[in-house]
């Protein structure tokens, strides 16, 4: 990890050390959107055809309804997932929103009311790696939301089946559809709906760049589908003081390397910190990590910065607004009122990234590639519309006419003016 020293930096360099590498999308998007013209026109077969292409795989059917499944996991395994669920479940229940009602003026009533999207697409990623707690972070707030209709993607294993670990968790949430395919197609699938997969009308979750660049492509095209965020690969800030265990500083700082070699980890720490027992931890941990390379190779281009205070740690912090912040400091929560840009904090040495990952509850599915500056992280509301309403009486109507009559005239809408006055000379 390449080191430097806070003071030393011009606003040039630091303005250019907040900035992630470009994404090459280009290429990506000439392999991708023949993929979708094909869904779009030829629907299943298309799909099942690129699967059998890219993954090797040819399910049959292609969609499965998870009530019909009988998944079979171990005692450990099935504890893990419903720990996790509850956690999940408790955090994301406390966020469900409230109806509002105001009386802007006598007689003049708004209210908001809450409707979930109806039908949600979740991709969860599958090409390397099986990830339950991806369905899991996207699964419970869409159910818990209220979401009619659930349909869950995934690229199916070379033995055509999607992990039992998935339809425990699908079962779980109520939802109605497993599309067993991945990538640019099931995505196109869930965009336009085929014979056999409902179309959607919002697609959440992470995924490779095939994934990403579908999701780009199809949001804002004739599909009308939205997308929970734009995605970027993983990444951590660190910030340590004095007081930071070098030993749990590295193991965070790996935790993050070894998701892929694109990741970016990022260490801000005081001149006390003990640099030296850090860099001696993460060469020992590296070796024990079976994602050693990949992890090796994110590290080679990550950097740290000796910063002389807390607040320049936080002020470059909120400049490069990471997709998660720990902060390994003495009284960690004393700094939260520092902090404006970040997906999710981790507070204090007992708070490892892996916790949130997993099962303490928040959500992991969060804005990468600076975008934590303007967006949240999945919850609740990602998956809900507001739909506001008035009820104003004749009185409420006669307080507020001059105001609506004399801006209808200056905006030169006659007909606006005539809607209200019409009524006021009955
Ligand atoms: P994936 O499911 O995203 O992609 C696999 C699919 O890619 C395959 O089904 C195939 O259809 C398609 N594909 C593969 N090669 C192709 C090619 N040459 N042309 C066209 N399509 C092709 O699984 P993955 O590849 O393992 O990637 C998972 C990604 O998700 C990783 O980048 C990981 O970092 C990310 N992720 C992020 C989070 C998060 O919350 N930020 C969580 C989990 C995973």
């Amino acid at each position: 990890m390449k080191r430097y020293v806070y003071s030393e930096l011009t606003e040039k360099e630091i303005a250019k050390l907040c900035k992630r590498p470009k994404m090459h999308f280009d290429d990506i998007f000439e392999v991708v959107n023949p993929i979708i013209d094909d869904v779009r026109s030829e629907g299943d077969k298309a799909v099942s055809r690129y699967t059998r292409k890219f993954d090797g795989a040819a399910p049959e059917p292609l969609t499965l309804s998870p009530e019909d499944e009988a998944p079979v996991l171990n005692d450990e395994i099935k504890e893990a997932i419903d720990t996790a669920f509850k956690n999940i479940y408790r955090f994301h229940k406390a966020q469900l929103p409230n109806a509002m009602e105001v009386e802007t003026m006598p007689g003049v009533r708004c209210m908001r009311v809450t409707r979930p999207i109806e039908r949600v697409g979740l991709y969860v990623p599958g090409g390397t790696a099986m990830l339950p707690s991806t369905l899991m972070m996207l699964g419970i707030p869409a159910a818990l939301a209220g979401c009619r209709e659930i349909v869950i993607a995934t690229p199916p294993g070379k033995d055509n089946l999607v992990a039992d670990e998935l339809t425990y968790i699908a079962k779980k949430i109520g939802a109605s559809v497993i599309l067993q395919s991945g990538g640019a197609q099931a995505i196109a699938a869930m965009a336009f709906g085929t014979e056999s997969v409902p179309k959607v009308n919002k697609i959440f979750g992470p995924g490779n760049q095939y994934v990403t660049a579908a999701k780009m492509q199809l949001q804002n095209s004739e599909a009308q589908v939205a997308i929970d965020m734009p995605a970027g690969p993983s990444e951590v800030l660190v910030i340590a003081d004095d007081y930071a265990e070098p030993v749990y500083v590295a193991a965070d700082l790996l935790s993050q390397a070894e998701h892929g070699s694109d990741s970016q980890v990022v260490l801000l720490a005081t001149k006390g910190f003990d640099w030296d027992q850090c860099k001696q931890e993460l060469d020992k941990q590296l070796e024990q990590l079976p994602r050693k390379k990949m992890a090796e190779k994110a590290l080679n281009h990550s950097f740290s910065i000796e910063v002389e205070s807390l607040e320049q740690a936080f002020n470059f912090s909120n400049r490069f607004a990471p997709e998660h912040l720990i902060i390994q400091c003495e009284s960690a929560e004393s700094h939260v009122d520092e902090i404006y840009s970040a997906g999710s904090v981790f507070l204090g040495k007992w708070s490892p990234e892996s916790a949130g990952d997993y099962a303490s509850g928040t959500n992991h599915t969060l804005p990468t590639y600076g975008y934590a500056r303007m967006y949240s992280g999945v919850s609740v509301d990602s998956f809900c519309k507001y739909i506001t309403m008035q009820h104003l009486s004749k009185e409420g109507l006669k307080n507020i006419a001059s105001s609506v009559e004399r801006l209808a005239q200056l905006e030169e809408l006659e007909g606006h003016r005539r809607a209200v006055s019409l009524r006021l000379e009955e």
